[in-house]
């Protein structure tokens, strides 16, 4: 008989945050493959399970797979978690989650703490209908481009960010989106847990240099807003905004005819005729 492949939750900072049946699952499993068996192996220790550990982490997610998947084949069973939180949220797992059920092996969910939920229901912010982001690309073109296209996303945007790299993200959402209420849930139950909420523009103000770790929350895109916002803009004002991030003539001109819902030859007519 095949084992079964359990995705279990741990901690993101508190280590009281891991249920009884993760610690079950975690105590009856044949083995438990971690993204870091150093850090994984402080938590068993903390809960005093000893178990053969395989290390399974991105950039071997493919080849480890593999050899989980023997296992498995086997008729053992195979605890998987990543250094905190939800497996395969950010994180490694799904490679072998999709392996599994091309083998018809049962996977099974162990559920417990997972950062984004939990910046999400403490936001203030619409939990009705959300979008989650994970982590925004690094290259700068790139990390606007996304951004741009979120603009007019009325959910709710869910983002996780490395300390080093809010301030800028922050600016570049806040250039994007125009202005919006925001929160940053920075350290989540740990001892220094705080949320910063404002507007973006009074949020990047205020913000001393981010330590810690940070889930940013972003209010969706409002209809009106969007459709007012560059309507009290001269042409040469909207085309300075673009023109200011770096980008090419033709890109600027299909940008604003967008924003304008208007034709991209009127715009280049205006500007280059
Ligand atoms: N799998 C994890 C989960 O379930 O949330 C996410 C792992 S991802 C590699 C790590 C990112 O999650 C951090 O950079 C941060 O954005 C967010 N994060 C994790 N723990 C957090 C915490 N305690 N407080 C705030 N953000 C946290």
């Amino acid at each position: 008989m095949q084992g079964k492949l359990y995705l279990v939750a741990t901690p993101i900072g508190n280590l009281d945050d891991i249920t009884l049946r993760a610690i079950k699952v975690l105590k009856e499993s044949d083995f438990i493959a971690a993204e870091d068996t150093r850090h994984t192996l402080k938590l068993l220790n903390h809960l005093e399970i000893k178990k053969p550990l395989i290390s399974y982490y991105k950039e071997n997610e493919i080849v480890k797979s593999e050899v989980l998947i023997e296992k498995l084949l086997e008729g053992k069973n195979i605890a998987l978690v990543s250094d905190a939180g939800t497996p395969a949220i950010s994180d490694p797992g799904a490679v072998v989650v999709k392996r599994a059920i091309e083998e018809k092996i049962e996977v099974v969910p162990i559920p417990g703490a997972c950062a984004l939920i939990n910046a999400l229901i403490t936001s203030g912010i619409n939990t009705q209908e959300f979008s989650f982001l994970g982590f925004l690309p690094v290259n700068k073109k790139e990390k606007r481009e996304k951004l741009n296209n979120l603009k007019e996303e009325k959910r709710t945007l869910i983002f996780y960010e490395a300390p080093h790299k809010l301030i800028d993200t922050l600016n570049i959402m806040l250039e994007e989106f125009g202005e919006r209420n925001i929160v940053l849930a920075r350290e989540l139950t740990k001892i220094h847990e705080e949320y910063i909420r404002g507007k973006l523009s009074s949020v990047i103000q205020n913000m001393q240099e981010p330590r810690g770790e940070f889930v940013v929350v972003v209010e969706g895109s409002n209809e009106e807003f969007q459709k007012n916002r560059y309507k009290n803009l001269s042409l040469e004002e909207h085309y300075k905004i673009y023109e200011n991030q770096g980008l090419e003539k033709k890109e600027i001109i299909k940008k604003i005819a967008k924003d304008r819902n208007t034709n991209k030859n009127e715009i280049y007519k205006y500007f280059f005729n």
